[in-house]
């Protein structure tokens, strides 16, 4: 599951995502890494993770993680080819969900690439080029469908409807995202992978000094903007996020405290993303390990068990489940299942978040 992170120059992608992979998984376990410099894997924070630990006080302790491409390179015009266009969208088509970062800081010493600092104006250019990328990749499957719609074959007059009401909302300015959209309309949407169906989340990157005190205007209209959309927006300073990152566990945790922060802007940044990405999380434990895993929420037993082995998925008898916050409530796993509370689950069984799971499995 990836999120990329797009905006346009010099507004602190770069800075997020250095922030971001350094404070992440280690890349020594993600050999990719080293492949692709602009893939990041991100531990995703969760504390419950942290409880159970102490509840079973195992050997070893393993997040689960999410991964962040920096995708750089977008500029007006990048859908007519401009500057490394083509590029920059190949890549948003490799990623489940995007983060725009919007610049709202203002240091004179970084130049905005269009003059002055006008977040609305930013965000404009940005989901211009991504409707017009997807505008082309419709206008291109209709000359396509049109010609096979001269048989007079049912599918292929539905098919151009279908694209005829992609291209007008287009042309209209929305995104993809925000249209309600039937059966036929969601398989042509997955098949051209249109650019602003991917669900979205803005970053307002504030300055230093505005961290922990309420919105100024810039933070107000992108606010404004995003809830047009139904997007969350998420403020940090990507800066002091870099400055944190350098940091070890303790002054981390000290320095956020002078500045009256709860957690970091980082950790806001990557549990948006995780819910903007449908994913929800379950755990398994014991002496060995306390670990948690990432599924697509609406995910089966089955598949959660796949997860971790493909041959668990293929000779799944069974999972217990108990629900996080029952097992805590319970103490530990033996009075969960005393109480009843610790579900002998098969086949059809829906991950929930925060369940705690044995598979069962034929080998
Ligand atoms: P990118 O082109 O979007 O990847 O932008 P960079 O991350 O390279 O940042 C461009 C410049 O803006 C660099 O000089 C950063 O140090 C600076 N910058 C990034 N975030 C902040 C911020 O929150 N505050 C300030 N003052 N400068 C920032």
């Amino acid at each position: 599951m990836k999120l990329g992170i797009v905006g346009l120059p010099n507004v602190g992608k770069s800075t997020l995502f250095n922030a971001l992979t350094k404070a992440g998984a280690g890349a020594e376990n993600y050999p990719f890494c080293t492949i692709d410099p602009n893939v990041g894997v991100v531990n995703v924070p969760d504390k419950r993770l942290e409880v159970l630990n102490d509840m079973y006080n195992p050997r070893k302790k393993t997040p689960t993680t999410i991964e962040f491409v920096d995708i750089a390179g977008l500029v007006k015009g990048a859908s007519k080819g401009e500057g490394l266009g083509n590029k920059f969208l190949a890549h948003i088509r490799e990623v489940e969900a995007v983060a725009q970062v919007v610049r709202c800081f203002t240091d004179n010493n970084v130049t905005h690439v269009d003059g002055d600092i006008n977040p609305l104006r930013d965000i404009e250019i940005i989901n211009t080029e991504l409707i017009l990328a997807d505008l082309s990749a419709v206008e291109r499957r209709m000359a396509k469908t049109s010609k096979m719609a001269k048989s007079g074959e049912k599918e292929y007059i539905e098919e151009l409807q279908e694209l005829e009401l992609l291209q007008n909302s287009l042309e209209e300015g929305k995104n993809i995202r925000q249209l309600d959209l039937g059966e036929q309309g969601q398989r042509l949407v997955k098949e051209l992978q249109l650019l602003s169906a991917k669900p979205i989340i803005y970053i307002a990157n504030i300055d230093e000094g505005d961290v922990g005190t309420a919105d100024n205007e810039m933070v107000s209209q992108v606010r404004k903007h995003a809830a047009g959309e139904n997007a969350r927006v998420v403020t940090i300073s990507a800066k002091i996020e870099a400055d944190i990152a350098e940091l070890d566990e303790e002054e981390a945790g000290l320095f956020l405290e002078e500045m009256g922060l709860k957690e970091s802007g980082l950790d806001r940044v990557i549990t948006a993303g995780y819910e903007l990405l449908d994913l929800i999380t379950f755990f398994t434990a014991g002496e060995k390990e306390v670990r948690a895993w990432t599924v697509r929420s609406g995910s089966s037993a089955p598949e959660a068990a796949g997860k971790i082995h493909t041959d668990m998925q293929r000779g799944f008898i069974r999972a217990e489940v108990v629900s996080y916050d029952d097992l805590i409530a319970s103490g530990s796993i033996s009075d969960a299942r005393e109480k009843g509370l610790l579900r002998l689950e098969g086949k059809e069984y829906i991950m929930q978040d925060g369940d705690v799971c044995y598979f069962r499995f034929n080998v």
